[in-house]
């Protein structure tokens, strides 16, 4: 018996792995990181709403930027 596993599959299963270890990289360098574009949506972690990277494809997190003069708006 052989199971077939498609392509579809497995890159899904790759994402997965990949927005994991990304998830995991921003909470072990917390700060360092701040540059750093996330994989889910290209925005630098730190405009993220959290300051950490997306981990789902479907639900990406609230883009916001911090202005010196106008303040925090929500871009996302
Ligand atoms: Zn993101």
């Amino acid at each position: 018996m052989t199971s077939q596993v498609s392509q579809k599959q497995i890159d899904k299963a790759a994402r997965k792995t990949a927005l994991n270890l990304q998830a995991l990289m921003a909470e072990v360098d917390e700060g360092f990181n701040a540059h750093v574009r996330c994989i889910v949506c290209n925005e630098q972690y730190r405009h993220h709403i959290d300051t950490k990277p997306c981990v789902d494809d479907d639900n990406p997190k609230q883009i916001i930027r911090k202005n010196r003069w106008r303040g925090t708006r929500i871009v996302k």
